[in-house]
């Protein structure tokens, strides 16, 4: 008897924020691996360790431990989670906001949002959060985890997003890189700034010790006398 077909199925990296495009194999409900996507323009088919072992987080054994496949809900912390329908935990949840709004104002609720959303879902959420629930106190990680960096991309460049796309990296002559050790944060993207037509290499990391992102750079500007 022959059993379910093979299937690709074109995704994206949840990790980070380079946004790898991935291309998910799978037989029936099991993912069997990963690749990255070739004609992803964030990645051009690289991806990291961590894209490339994506599918060993789907292992039948971790997926019986991690994974919810759909509301579950206890009376209180010392009952065992029990599932409960889509209907009924979305009502509940409904119920316990409205009951919280009635009491204490709109602004007793507050909505912190996931960095790995995309601009049209985050616009869904602050209608719901601003149109709907009333409150103002709605913000994301993707805003937050970015605040120190956002103050000083306002200071420098006189805008409050960066403002740059991938494909600039194309057309840089200089890639100024500060505070960051880029080979290892973002191994895809590093590749892809030493890819360019138009530079022979990423250049100067300002940083305390000497990484791997010195090593292809012209210039570097470590900052203690260690480095040699
Ligand atoms: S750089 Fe790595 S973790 Fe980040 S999106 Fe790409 S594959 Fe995923």
């Amino acid at each position: 008897m022959n059993g379910p077909a093979a299937r690709e199925t074109r995704s994206t990296c949840p990790y980070c924020g380079v946004g790898c495009g991935v291309v998910v194999q799978s037989v029936g409900a099991h993912i069997t691996g990963v690749r990255g996507d070739p004609a992803h323009p964030a990645n051009f088919g690289r991806l990291c360790t961590k894209g490339s072992t994506l599918h060993l987080t789907t292992a039948p054994h971790l997926q019986a431990q991690l994974r919810a496949l759909q509301p579950m809900r206890r009376a209180d912390r010392s009952q065992p989670l029990r599932p409960v329908s889509w209907d009924s935990a979305l009502d509940e949840v409904a119920q316990k906001f409205a009951a919280i709004v009635q009491r204490s104002g709109p602004n007793a609720v507050g909505l912190y949002l996931s960095g790995q959303l995309l601009t049209e879902d985050y616009y869904v959420f602050n209608k719901l959060a601003k149109g709907l629930l009333g409150t103002n106190n709605v913000d994301t990680n993707s805003r937050l985890c970015m605040s120190s960096a956002v103050a000083g991309y306002k200071h420098s460049l006189g805008a409050d997003a960066p403002p740059a796309c991938y494909e600039d990296l194309d057309h840089a002559a200089t890639v100024f890189i500060t505070g960051s050790n880029m080979a290892w944060a973002h191994p895809v993207l590093w590749r892809s700034a030493g890819s360019s037509p138009t530079r022979a290499a990423p250049k100067p990391p300002p940083w305390p010790t000497c990484t791997c992102s010195c090593c292809p750079a012209p210039m570097s500007c470590c900052i203690t006398p260690c480095c040699t």
